[in-house]
């Protein structure tokens, strides 16, 4: 009787543990979040680029008495909620339609400066502070795709607040002031670490004042990619979500528009 009961119990956590295993549970019962900014004509863009345009062709009752409607727009690479590939700064690098899929999504983790770059808008994320991650909650795992929350997301698409200046062209450029990942931390990821890539809420991996794009040069020649501009990075937790960033698939592209969520189980 005894030994009955213990086969019971054993089936009994078996048939639990295999319903929890089941992925298509975890899809019905999880939640996606949209990490995206739509794109309209305040969609922030480099101070050199020109801005995202939206433009009707038709929008009404046509000549046969049904509503339809069109629009066309254009858009450089990096602007917007954005992609971006090796190669935009790295010659032999993947463009956008060669990245893998594989690379375009999987295990996301939140690294919070919030507190840092509130008080220094050209705070720089250091290896100490990927680091301090990992103490609290565990070793960046192999495949990782690392969000940095800056917390600049909630300015977007203000310029002034964002990237420190409404100035545009290279003047524009000169006054950039936002928060970036350091490239000794870049470097220290490429070294130690097996990553996809890294994301932020501000318009770009390396900080505002930034000339020689090292951050950029660093994870690009290792063949990883970045995601510019995001949103909604508060809603994330530290760890435990997985990612899809799907970026226009355009072919031979340094950078593309990008559609990225996270989904939470
Ligand atoms: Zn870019």
């Amino acid at each position: 009787m005894k030994k009955c009961f213990i086969i019971l119990f054993a089936l009994f956590l078996a048939a639990g543990c295999s319903r929890e295993r089941d992925p298509l549970d975890i899809l019905r019962n999880g939640q996606w979040i949209d990490l995206t900014w739509s794109f309209d004509e305040q969609s922030v863009y480099w101070p050199t680029n020109i801005h995202f345009t939206h433009d009707t062709v038709f929008a009404g009752i046509n000549d046969k008495g049904y509503y339809y409607s069109s629009f066309k727009f254009s858009a450089e690479e990096h602007g917007g909620t954005h992609f971006d590939a090796p190669v935009h700064f790295a010659q032999e690098g993947n463009t956008v339609d060669q990245v893998p899929l594989q690379q375009l999504t999987g295990e996301g983790i939140v690294v919070d400066v919030t507190a840092k770059a509130a008080s220094d808008r050209d705070y720089q994320i250091t290896a100490g502070d990927l680091q301090d991650w990992e103490n609290q909650y565990s070793r960046i795992p192999d495949g990782a795709i690392i969000l940095l929350r800056t917390g600049f997301g909630k300015f977007y698409p203000d310029c002034e607040t964002y990237t420190g200046t409404t100035l545009a062209g290279t003047e524009g450029v000169a006054h950039l002031h936002f928060p970036g990942l350091h490239p000794d931390a870049a470097q220290w990821l490429v070294t130690n670490r097996k990553i996809k890539a890294v994301g932020l809420d501000t318009p770009s991996i390396d900080y505002g004042q930034s000339s020689d794009f090292m951050t950029h040069r660093t994870l690009y020649a290792a063949g990883l990619t970045a995601y510019e501009n995001l949103a909604g990075l508060e809603q994330l937790p530290p760890e435990g979500f997985w990612i899809m960033a799907l970026p226009m698939k355009i072919k031979g592209g340094s950078g593309a528009p990008l559609r990225i969520v996270a989904f939470v189980p």
